[in-house]
């Protein structure tokens, strides 16, 4: 399919107003929630709640480019600060997850009034077990169906839920929580479930103390006989006990086609870091008489605009790689390879590019005086979660030269 690379005009307008968001609401408060680790940023998430996510006025709801524009949202605010982001109100993950697996009355029922007033409130997604991470086909979280009351209980422990302790403590919120229904069926026993926060038997066990993105809240969750409606598992109203499907149930492959779509936001996340990093080091190099000189030959460069086009290169190529899934995405069409390529390039390029930014500043580059150094640690997320490095080359292997994954793992 061919693709421009043009952005629409209201992409750049929407562009502009997220980079004014980045520039006046976050990075001026970016260190100090870096610094309290898990302090709620009642400022930033007053005005995320009341303004930032009207997006330009008529302009993220108007026609624009779809899912790129999601994706330069993520861009422009990541470069604000890629915490703050992840602390946004938003449905986050959570609502990728409905927005792939959900039927359109889950739709309705899980993110609609994410867009009414009220108070601000969270949506996330929990995958990861203590003995599940990567192989998620390996989850232990049980879900048993109840006849009697045409419930399911939820069984387990969550780790690493990125906003979990907003999505399970405010009125309002949501958990999308992976378990099997049937451990004996493998992968086709992996339903997801949407857990409303505040739902009996859930239970915030503590927030992790991290590297990076510090001010978004990772949660350790617990559940012991949370029952939830079977209506709440994406995608059809109930299953079998036994695993057995049922028209409209996307099952196992619906919740991994979350990843399509946020596999692509967390590379532009990526990128916007990255970004944050190279503008920076441009800056303060050029306050330093450092010019760029793009045509001189290879053999006159030095090793420092060597080093700088070298990160534009790195940058340039994920961002496209990060706007070819998307532009997918918004034109229907499968984005598995792209989502995983966008992924991988991104998380790559942004550790490269953070660690590469503090090494040319030298002494300052390492110094909390400047935001360089927790760019560096803020990155090295994006080559994590939503899989790996080594997972998302799997995936590319497996796609390009056709194999399963029983034959390449
Ligand atoms: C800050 C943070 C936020 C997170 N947010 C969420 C969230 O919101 N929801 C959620 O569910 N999870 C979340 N996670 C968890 C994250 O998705 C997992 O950490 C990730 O999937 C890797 O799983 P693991 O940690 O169990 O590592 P493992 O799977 O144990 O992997 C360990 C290492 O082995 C490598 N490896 C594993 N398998 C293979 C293979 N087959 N071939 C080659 N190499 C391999 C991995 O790449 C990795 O380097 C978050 C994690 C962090 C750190």
């Amino acid at each position: 399919m061919p693709i421009s690379f043009q952005l629409e005009d209201n992409t750049v307008l929407a562009k502009q107003h997220f980079n004014r968001v980045a520039r006046e609401q976050m990075r001026p408060i970016s260190r100090k929630y870096d610094e309290h680790e898990h302090e709620l940023p009642t400022e930033w998430v007053d005005f995320w709640w009341k303004e930032g996510r009207k997006g330009a006025p008529g302009r993220i709801d108007g026609p624009n480019d779809g899912f790129v524009t999601v994706c330069v949202q993520a861009e422009e605010l990541c470069w604000g600060d890629a915490a703050l982001y992840l602390r946004m109100p938003t449905p986050a993950l959570g609502g990728s997850a409905v927005g792939a697996a959900g039927t359109p009355e889950q739709k309705e029922r899980f993110l609609s009034h994410f867009r009414a007033d009220g108070h601000p409130i969270w949506g996330a997604m929990a995958i990861t077990e203590p003995g599940a991470g990567s192989d998620s086909a390996a989850i232990e979280t049980t879900a048993d169906y109840d006849e009697a009351t045409d419930e399911y209980v939820l069984n387990g422990t969550k780790i690493f839920c990125t906003a979990g302790e907003g999505a399970s403590q405010v009125e309002g919120g949501f958990v999308v929580v992976w378990a099997t229904v049937d451990k004996s069926a493998g992968r086709g026993g992996i339903k997801s479930f949407v857990v409303p926060a505040r739902t009996p038997g859930m239970t915030l066990v503590g927030l992790e103390k991290k590297l990076g993105i510090r001010a978004s809240d990772t949660a350790t969750l617990r559940f012991e006989d949370c029952r939830v409606p079977a209506a709440n598992l994406l995608g059809s109203a109930r299953v079998s006990k036994k695993g057995g499907k049922k028209t409209g149930d996307k099952g196992f492959k619906g919740a991994m086609a979350t990843f399509d779509a946020s596999r692509p936001i967390v590379a532009a996340m990526a990128v916007g870091v990255g970004r944050a990093a190279l503008d920076f080091v441009v800056e303060e190099l050029g306050r330093q008489g450092v010019v760029i000189r793009y045509d001189a030959p290879r053999t006159s460069q030095t090793a420092i605009e060597r080093d700088l086009m070298e990160m534009e290169a790195e940058l340039q190529a994920a961002r496209l790689l990060t706007w070819r899934a998307a532009k997918l995405i918004s034109s229907g069409k499968p984005n598995n390879l792209e989502a995983s390529m966008a992924k991988a390039k991104a998380g790559l390029a942004v550790t490269q590019i953070t660690q590469k930014a503090v090494e040319l500043l030298g002494p300052l580059g390492y110094s909390r005086k400047l935001l360089v150094e927790k760019w560096m640690r803020d990155a090295k997320i994006n080559d994590i979660c939503e899989g790996t490095q080594q997972i998302n080359q799997l995936i590319i292997a497996r796609r390009i030269l056709d194999y399963p994954s029983s034959m390449l793992r």
